[in-house]
């Protein structure tokens, strides 16, 4: 068994530390024991131990040098690292953002791209100083094409009742139909119409399909509806001759130009409009009176300048009004319609027709005239003017009276013109209607000379001035006296004997009628009342009323009222209404009438034939007795035509049970013709002029009946 090993230490010779390692050991030699010692040099293994030991520490030292070195740049590192993590997580997220970003971006660079289309696309249409409101939507519908990339297209409007489609504007293909109207067939038109949505199309429609003269096959195509809110009211179409196709994008411009478009076309139908109403009369589509005084002014110019002479005529229809009342609006604005039709072929072209007021035209005859082609003009249009209008089922008989002058010899200015052309026309008018008269200075001088008249005649009533006098009416053979017509005088200090023509117009106009018309009234019954005490009672006194009389609310009243202050029998008075009276207001006018007939008042229609001689009105009258007109009477002998004329309208009045009564009988010749036609009675200078009072009670006391 070993003993301990033990470390010793020695020294050499030369006094070096030696170190050994001595261990024992008992050993078991037969029977006895020895130790046996050994000595083990171990010196240099220690010292390569320790060196061994200290390369170790050393060793160690700089593991653990490094260890802190690498622990340092460990943290160093995880340092960064959670730097570069977190730069990362923001790289990251900017990255993200610059995702978002670019999405973004590309977002605007197509709104941008979308807009700049649209810019270049539209930039045409607002870069344009001269384009006028009617040429947008054709410069729209172009650029909507030039979009596309096509070469045909067509804008139109729907009517109301979307039957038909007028094609406004027309490129390519179209544009030969541009302002012409379609009737609506099925086919991608009328899909517009009803389905309000855009149609693309490929293949699918032919040309036909819109217009039957055509029949190139239709590539591609696609139509926009005009539309406001949920109503179409036209479409844009383009048309093009390949199979490419057009983009979202393309659709979104095209419904945005369809918008301008029907704007646009608004815009120039709003001003059309406005034009229109402004400038045109809307029943005839003649030209309005601003109209007129807008060319006058500028023909003023042009005639001084070219030492021209032109004409103005002013026509005025007679007695429209009682056309309307008589046969309504409907028919008096056919007849206003038919007349600027006639004055338009009448002029064919050469002369600029407007229509100035309800039943008043005016034509401006442009060029180098003379008084008398001026004149030979105006016979002509008068008896063209003076036609039978076929109205529905009514003929209707009108004339016109018309006023001329020459400009600018006769006048400088427009207004100038137009109020001494006017007072021609009026002349006219007083002349008896139904014929021209030419401006004369005179004419405006007599409008001063009228005033003074009317003044005068206000006093005429108190200053006893006014008279009557009465003209007998006879039966045809002379023998029996029926009646007298009492007729107005007018006896001025100054003017002498004023002739009724003159101033019973001048008393309508100033209302002096009414007043006056109560007197003559008066006066009629004083006398048919004094006939009656003398026995005379069968004799019937006539009495002109004129329209304005019949007009008062208080008309029949004032009848009455007179009737029975002088206690004359209402048997004893006719009441003589012109057929003028009748026509304007027929409806008012009938009920009193009925009235004056249901009280034992008789009724005659004077001046028959001079008004608009509408005989199927005649029937519904309260009317007893029908006066025909002097002027027909006039011509009996010298036209058969005529002689027939005034047959027939005893034969028609004897029919509707009235008495006929000719007027103006001047000849034995026109007394014969109408015995033969059976006319009633006769009021005429053949038997008798008006007489005064005294010789009118003379010639009824000495009457037989
Ligand atoms: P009127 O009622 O048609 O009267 C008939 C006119 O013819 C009268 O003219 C009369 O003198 C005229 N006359 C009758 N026979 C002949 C004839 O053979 N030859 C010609 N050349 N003339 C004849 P006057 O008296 O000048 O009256 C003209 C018009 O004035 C009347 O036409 C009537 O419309 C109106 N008038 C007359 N008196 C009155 C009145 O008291 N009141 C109203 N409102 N109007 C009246
Ligand atoms: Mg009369
Ligand atoms: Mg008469």
């Amino acid at each position: 068994m070993p003993l301990h090993n033990i470390y010793t230490t020695w020294y050499t010779k030369n006094n070096e530390q030696r170190i050994g390692i001595l261990s024992a050991e008992s050993m078991l030699l037969g029977k006895s024991l020895y130790a046996v010692f050994i000595w083990h040099d171990v010196t240099e293994q220690l010292q390569a131990e320790t060196a061994l030991h200290e390369a170790y520490g050393k060793m160690e030292q700089e593991v653990e040098k490094r260890t802190q070195e690498l622990c340092a740049a460990n943290q160093e590192l995880t340092a960064m690292n959670e730097e570069i993590c977190s730069i990362n997580t923001k790289v990251q997220k900017a990255n993200d953002n610059l995702h978002e970003e670019i999405h973004l971006r590309q977002q605007v660079e197509n709104n941008l791209l979308l807009r700049e289309k649209q810019y270049r696309a539209t930039t045409n249409l607002f870069t344009r100083p001269s384009i006028g409101t009617d040429k947008l939507a054709e410069l729209i519908l172009f650029n909507a094409i030039q979009l596309v990339g096509a070469m045909d297209g067509f804008i139109g409007k729907y009517d109301r009742t979307g039957t038909t489609f007028s094609l406004e504007h027309g490129i390519g293909m179209y544009e030969q139909f541009a302002n012409t109207d379609i009737k609506l067939q099925e086919g991608p038109l009328k899909s517009v119409y009803n389905q309000g949505l855009i149609i693309r199309g490929r293949d699918r429609w032919q040309y036909h399909d819109f217009y039957d003269s055509t029949s190139a096959p239709l590539v591609s195509m696609i139509l926009v509806p005009l539309k406001q809110e949920n109503t179409v009211h036209g479409v844009l179409a383009v048309i093009w001759q390949d199979d490419h196709d057009i983009s979202d994008e393309d659709i979104t411009i095209l419904r945005q130009f369809a918008d301008l478009a029907f704007l646009a076309i608004e815009r120039v139908h709003a001003q059309q409009n406005v034009e229109r109403v402004a400038f045109y009369d809307s029943l005839t589509n003649l030209p309005n009176r601003a109209n007129l005084h807008m060319r006058l002014k500028g023909e003023l110019a042009k005639a001084a300048t070219n030492q021209s002479e032109g004409i103005i005529y002013s026509i005025d229809l007679d007695d429209f009004k009682a056309v309307n009342d008589t046969f309504g609006h409907s028919a008096g604005d056919k007849v206003i319609t038919a007349t600027g039709k006639a004055l338009l072929d009448f002029f064919a072209g050469n002369a600029f027709v407007a229509r100035i007021s309800s039943d008043e035209f005016a034509v401006i005859v442009p060029g180098k005239t003379t008084k008398q082609k001026a004149a030979d003009i105006a016979t002509r249009l008068s008896a063209r003017l003076c036609s039978e209008y076929d109205i529905d089922s009514d003929h209707i008989l009108l004339s016109a009276s018309i006023g001329v002058i020459l400009y600018p010899s006769q006048g400088k200015t427009v207004e100038d013109i137009l109020r001494k052309v006017d007072t021609a026309m009026y002349s006219a008018k007083q002349a008896g209607k139904n014929c021209w008269k030419f401006f004369v200075p005179e004419l405006l001088h007599k409008n001063v000379v009228d005033t003074v008249m009317i003044n005068n005649l206000h006093k005429a009533l108190p200053r006893n001035e006014l008279f009557l006098q009465y003209q007998p009416q006879f039966s045809t053979d002379g023998k029996r006296l029926i009646g007298l017509e009492a007729l107005l005088r007018w006896k001025n200090p100054e003017h002498g004997l004023v002739s009724p023509a003159r101033f019973i117009p001048l008393a309508e106009r100033s209302w002096l009628i009414l007043e006056i018309g109560q007197w003559v009234f008066e006066e009629v019954c004083k006398f048919a009342r004094f006939l009656a005490n003398n026995g005379k009672t069968d004799l019937r006194i006539a009495v002109n009323i004129s329209p304005r009389q019949i007009k008062q609310d208080n008309f029949i009243e004032s009848i009455f009222s007179i009737i029975n202050k002088t206690g004359v029998s209402p048997q004893q008075i006719e009441v003589e209404i012109t057929e003028s009276v009748l026509m304007e207001n027929f409806d008012d006018v009938i009920p009193k009438l009925k009235a004056l007939q249901d009280n034992g008042l008789s009724l005659a229609l004077d001046d028959f034939g001079t008004g608009f001689s509408s005989l199927t009105y005649l029937r519904n009258l309260p009317i007893n007795c029908l006066k025909i007109d002097k002027s027909f009477i006039d011509k009996i002998t010298m036209d058969t035509v005529q002689l027939e004329f005034v047959s027939s309208i005893i034969n028609l009045g004897h029919i509707l049970a009235m008495d006929i009564i000719a007027e103006g009988v001047e000849t034995q010749e026109q007394l014969n013709n109408l015995r033969d036609c059976s006319c009633d009675y006769i009021q005429g200078y053949v038997f008798s002029k008006p007489i005064d009072r005294d010789a009118a009670v003379k010639l009824c006391l000495n009457s037989i009946q």
